[in-house]
């Protein structure tokens, strides 16, 4: 496997950063993770739009131009020969030293790394996945706003343990107020007759680009999509609940703090918008 970094393709082996690095010593940096269908690489733009959003925020310049970096995204899955792949895409605030002053950091690492997908199990997709509440709350936007998708995932990671502990797939995340945000690496999205709901961003939730994707899918099937507060009431009470995510795609959700949804299967609108994102992930993207 090559891997990118600053500039060069490089064996996996070869592919290191300095222990200075203010990625590793504070989590300082910004990343996506972006998927390939038959060599298309799906929503490109979108994926990178939101990493130099997130860059911008933190006042951390990628040294590569956005057009530069869609290169070196399609050569490192080119190079690797993969046709379906997961990429991720890493720029760290590079070495600096053991203070947190990212001015004392002048080079930023870039690394691409272009891998086989990891989905959930595909018996998952028609059972279903079960979710439990985390006592880990999600980002509150003067904390760290969710929109921004930097290194610091260990909210997320501490809300992803208390699943692992509870034996379950993964980990709801509320706001502040107690409204559902999203999941540990999910957006969630509930089904109540002809309306398909998730939470808005504000309340502490990224805003994923396969949600953006799924519910355009979903208004073009006459569906009611929209983004409005809800609780976990009315998930326990949704005809459907389901979860998007580039890795994950549509993963329904059958069990949520032990009450089961629906009707324990991957409910109707569930399977066909799972069908619907992959064709249009075959449909479009950028070819490599
Ligand atoms: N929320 C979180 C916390 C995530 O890390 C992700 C990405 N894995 C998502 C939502 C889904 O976003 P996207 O559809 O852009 O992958």
């Amino acid at each position: 496997m090559l891997v990118y970094i600053d500039g060069k393709l490089v064996e996996k082996a070869e592919a290191t950063v300095s222990v200075f690095d203010h990625g590793l010593l504070y989590g300082d940096g910004v990343f996506e993770g972006i998927r390939s269908y038959s060599r298309r690489v799906f929503r490109l733009r979108a994926h990178l739009e939101r990493l130099y959003d997130s860059a911008r925020t933190i006042m951390l310049k990628v040294p590569l131009s956005a057009e530069e970096l869609e290169a070196a995204v399609l050569e490192t899955l080119r190079v690797n020969k993969l046709d379906d792949a997961y990429v991720r895409v890493i720029v760290t605030r590079g070495p600096g030293d053991l203070g947190l002053d990212p001015r004392k950091c002048t080079a930023p690492t870039v690394i691409i790394i272009a891998d086989k997908i990891q989905l959930y199990p595909k018996e998952l997709y028609e059972k279903g996945i079960t979710v439990v509440t985390a006592v880990t709350r999600a980002k509150h936007p003067e904390i760290l706003n969710a929109k921004l998708k930097s290194l610091n995932y260990l909210n997320n990671i501490l809300a992803k343990i208390e699943a692992v502990n509870a034996g379950a797939a993964e980990a709801l995340m509320l706001s502040e107020e107690g409204y559902v945000a999203e999941c540990s690496g999910d957006n969630i999205f509930l089904v109540k007759k002809n309306s398909v709901v998730a939470p808005p961003a504000y309340l502490g939730a990224l805003e994923g680009i396969t949600k953006a994707a799924v519910a355009e899918l979903a208004r073009g099937m006459g569906l009611d999509a929209r983004e409005e507060p809800f609780t976990r009431h009315d998930i326990y009470n949704a005809d459907e609940c389901f979860l998007t995510g580039t890795a994950a795609e549509v993963v329904p959700v059958t069990s949520v703090d032990g009450r089961q949804i629906g009707g324990g299967r991957a409910g109707d609108v569930t399977k066909r918008l799972a069908a619907a994102l992959r064709k249009l992930a075959l449909s479009e993207g950028t070819p490599y």
